[in-house]
């Protein structure tokens, strides 16, 4: 406190805005971030090397600061088991179509497991189920692909996605209840035994096996499921397939198909839910399904430094914390790297060796202080955030000390790219405090801040915020090196991000005497949201999470993808996409489910104030 003290004298003194500080003798977040995010570290995957090298290093700076291990535990490594992904373990269909002889596909040529497939080996016969979408009646749509059809103890295939050529309304319905795992789960309600995925001919990706999706489920979901390609899919329809709105179609045994499965498709896609699926007469089919699931152990790094007497008997903790791991060489999860630069090392300066960094230049600040503390300080390093916020989880689901007594959790991700002097602090609808203690705080610092109060954002403080702590995090903004290996420490803004340390280790001195804890809000979470399950086109953009605009501010654009093609750039606001009006993130991904692979659509745009218009092609995402 007293350096942060002495700073603003000198600055007053000076006349000096804080912004345009003088620059300090040395960084203390820099060496931070330039170890973390050194090649050395190769990206900081969650169970990797690099992972323990960084743990390593921060356990060291804690021990240098003088934190300690959290009361009973001989050091600072809390471990968690996560499974790091999963591939398929030799996976086989085998299609008997009545005397012919035994057609057999495997793995990894004509067959793959769904990542939350079950291991089985059985054989049965086979129905067909459409696009097996299943709309709750809530939804008021009345589409059910199971209404008159049987499958209990069937083998049931369906088609990937939802209908092509349904109304926009319809679509956008459909799309939500089209990710396969809800397709698997309304198979296994109706007593299925298995299901089988193909990617009609009409749809994006066409007779493709669905991408191992990146998994961090310990155990199947209770059904084995698989893709096919559309080799297998001509096995199993080569007899010809039927309809069961006309059962006597004039399938003759010896003559050729009637209708093929484009027929098939084709009828599906108009979304009339009367068009229904049916059973795969005199086929029987074989199935062996194997997933291997990589179990790995991550390593939350967690320390304290104890308040002064009297400590606070009502929550005596507050926490500070930031994710540590990142994507490693980027083969998992959520790359955005170019074609050119995939399977690079990931160095994650901004995300998130700046948030650690942040973390170690608070705790350091807070443990040279000499005032009254009373409360204790715990620092937290997570790890596995990047793959679904796994190591905060851990953490919550079993936490070292009970929950309710924390007072406040503070969070730091993406710390490190300030610009025009702008902080942007989320979750503050968690507690009626923040507004206060953020104002008083950034009187010596000066920072245009944005305040969000939405909690609800993809970060370790969806954690806490769920465990009931009131939260905030702080971020700096999203940039076009954001999960590329190109975000490297040489970019960071290291002034402006000691300028954050020093402000939230004000704001945390502030917590930690507070005579009564903070009070927890509850937000309400937005209804509207889309979700990225049934989008399936990728439109090559890299909004900005951070700003409040009316519309979609673009922080970037991917290089080659299809919104620089269309010549959108970083700071275009799209406002207006295939006829859909963009308010927000939400409206987007709404929009972008109604989108079609290669079908050209307008999108709106202001850029400097002014109102543009440019033609997207939409490509397929993976
Ligand atoms: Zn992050
Ligand atoms: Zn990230």
């Amino acid at each position: 406190m007293r350096k942060t003290t002495a700073l603003l004298v000198a600055l007053l003194l000076l006349g000096a805005p804080a912004s345009r500080a003088q620059r300090p003798a040395s960084s203390p977040t820099r060496s931070h971030v330039e170890f973390l995010a050194s090649d050395r570290l190769e990206g900081r995957e969650a169970g990797s090397p690099g992972e323990r090298l960084a743990a390593d290093y921060l356990t060291a700076q804690l021990a240098r600061i003088g934190a300690r291990p959290l009361p009973g535990r001989a050091d600072m490594f809390m471990p968690f088991e996560f499974t790091a992904g999963s591939r398929d373990g030799g996976s086989t269909v085998t299609v008997t179509a009545g005397a012919a002889p035994a057609r057999a596909f495997s793995a990894p040529r004509d067959v793959r497991a769904l990542s939350f497939s079950d291991d089985t080996d059985l054989s049965g016969p086979v129905v067909f189920a459409g696009y097996g979408l299943v709309v709750p009646e809530s939804q008021n749509v009345g589409y059910d692909s199971y209404a008159a059809l049987d499958v209990k103890d069937k083998i049931v295939v369906v088609l990937r996605y939802f209908p092509e050529d349904a109304d926009q309304k319809l679509r956008a319905v459909l799309a939500r209840y089209s990710d396969l795992r809800y397709k698997a789960m309304a198979a296994r309600q109706r007593g299925a035994r298995a299901l089988l995925v193909v990617t009609g001919p009409r749809s994006p990706n066409a007779g493709e096996l669905v991408p191992m999706s990146f998994d961090t489920a310990l155990a199947g979901s209770g059904i084995p499921a698989a893709s096919v390609t559309g080799a297998v899919a001509d096995a199993l329809f080569a007899a010809g397939v039927g309809s069961q709105r006309d059962p006597t179609s004039q399938r003759s045994p010896d003559g050729p198909p009637s209708r093929t499965l484009r027929d098939v498709q084709q009828e599906l896609d108009s979304g009339n839910p009367h068009v229904a699926g049916f059973d795969l007469p005199g086929i029987t089919l074989a199935l062996r399904t194997s997933v291997v699931r990589e179990r790995h152990t991550g390593r939350n790094v967690l320390a304290y430094l104890p308040g002064s007497a009297p400590v606070a008997t009502d929550r005596p903790w507050v926490v500070i914390g930031a994710h540590y791991d990142h994507l490693g060489h980027g083969d998992k999860g959520t790359s955005l790297a170019s074609k050119e630069e995939a399977g690079g090392i990931h160095h994650g300066a901004d995300d998130n060796a700046s948030g650690a960094a942040a973390v170690l230049a608070v705790a350091e600040t807070l443990a040279r202080s000499t005032g009254p503390r009373r409360r204790h300080i715990a620092i937290a390093f997570w790890s596995a955030e990047e793959i679904g916020l796994i190591g905060s989880n851990a953490f919550v689901t079993n936490p070292p000390m009970p929950i309710d007594r924390l007072a406040a959790y503070l969070n730091f991700d993406m710390v490190g790219r300030m610009q025009d002097n702008r902080l942007i602090v989320q979750a503050t609808g968690t507690s009626p405090i923040w507004a206060r203690l953020l104002e008083r705080a950034n009187v010596a610092a000066g920072f245009d801040l944005a305040v969000q109060p939405d909690p609800y954002q993809p970060s370790d403080v969806a954690s806490f915020n769920q465990a009931g702590v009131p939260s905030v995090m702080f971020f700096t903004g999203s940039h076009p090196d954001y999960h590329k290996p190109s975000d490297t420490a040489d970019k960071i803004n290291y002034d402006d991000l000691d300028r954050v340390a020093s402000l939230a280790a004000s704001l945390v001195g502030s917590v930690a005497n507070l005579a009564e804890a903070p009070p927890f809000t509850k937000v309400d979470q937005p209804v509207s949201r889309g979700s990225m399950a049934g989008v399936r086109v990728t439109t090559g953009t890299i909004p900005d999470y951070a700003t409040e605009v009316k519309g979609l501010l673009l922080s970037g654009v991917i290089g080659g993808g299809p919104a620089e093609q269309a010549g959108l750039m970083k700071g275009d606001v799209i406002v207006e996409i295939a006829g859909q009006t963009i308010a927000n993130i939400y409206d987007y991904t709404y929009a972008l489910e109604l989108l079609r692979v290669n079908q050209p659509v307008t999108v709106v745009y202001t850029r400097g104030g002014q109102r543009r218009e440019t033609q997207l092609t939409p490509g397929a995402r993976r």
